[in-house]
């Protein structure tokens, strides 16, 4: 479904990325590991159209989308949940979730709206509350509501579970894991790489712009090298 080839990403002189080769299949759970700083989010933003790649394509259903812009790979079914959310604060609950489906021309969108709120109750209960007062679970769940609404065949989630309990960590994992099973792609960016390793089919650890290792989630977690320096947190 997704597939980078030798990406390579600057900012300004610094490259961030080296040489990124990665494949996401349909109906996959994929996991992004690796330290502060190895690169991950670059990925994601890359994927997304936030930042060009200097070298390599992406290619996303068999397409080169390589340069689109943020709002034309939306379209063709690639929707980014940023680290720290990003919802828009000063609005309500329900005019986010609106702002999810913006470039949607179909009729279905209210009735989408409130699947998703049946789906997460306590945006339902919330609707005419501003996003901003919401707690830190509940804005990660308003983010990935919004973010289901523009109908993705690939979700990319970075780092969804960043700074929650561990309760409400299980519950968005939860989540992740339902919208699998209807039928979405997801590509997640983890620190806590067991806990990611636990719902995914697959595995990509990055280290200073390159990938360092891949396999399933299996492979991974048996690799005692890996685990060590990579996955020994939690
Ligand atoms: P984190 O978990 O901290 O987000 P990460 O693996 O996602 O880590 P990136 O955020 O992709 O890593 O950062 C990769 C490299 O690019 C780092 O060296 C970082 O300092 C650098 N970098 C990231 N964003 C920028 C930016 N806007 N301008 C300059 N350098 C940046």
């Amino acid at each position: 479904m997704l597939k980078l080839t030798n990406i390579e990403t600057y900012y300004g002189q610094i490259q961030a990325l080296k040489g990124i080769h990665l494949q996401v299949e349909k109906g996959q759970i994929v996991a992004l590991l690796g330290a502060n700083g190895a690169g991950k989010s670059t990925t994601m933003r890359t994927i997304a159209g936030l930042v060009k790649p200097k070298q390599g394509t992406v290619e996303f259903l068999g397409e080169d989308v390589t340069g689109l812009r943020p709002h034309q790979l939306l379209r063709k079914g690639i929707s980014l949940v940023p680290e720290g959310r990003a919802i828009l604060a000063g609005m309500t609950v329900l005019e986010n979730l609106e702002m999810g489906a913006y470039h949607r021309k179909d009729s279905r969108v209210k009735n989408d709206i409130q699947n998703v709120m049946r789906r997460f109750p306590i945006l339902e209960e919330r609707q005419n509350q501003l996003a901003g007062t919401l707690s830190g679970g509940q804005q990660q769940m308003l983010a990935i509501a919004r973010a289901l609404l523009s109908k993705p065949k690939l979700l990319l989630l970075d780092e969804p579970s960043m700074g929650l309990a561990p309760i409400i960590v299980a519950e968005i994992y939860k989540i992740i894991k339902d919208i699998k099973e209807e039928g979405t792609t997801v590509l997640l960016v983890e620190q806590n790489a067991k806990q990611a390793l636990k719902i995914a089919d697959y595995g990509y650890v990055m280290e200073t712009g390159k990938i360092i290792a891949e396999g399933t989630a299996e492979e991974l977690l048996k690799d005692e090298r890996i685990v060590e320096a990579y996955l020994g947190k939690k």
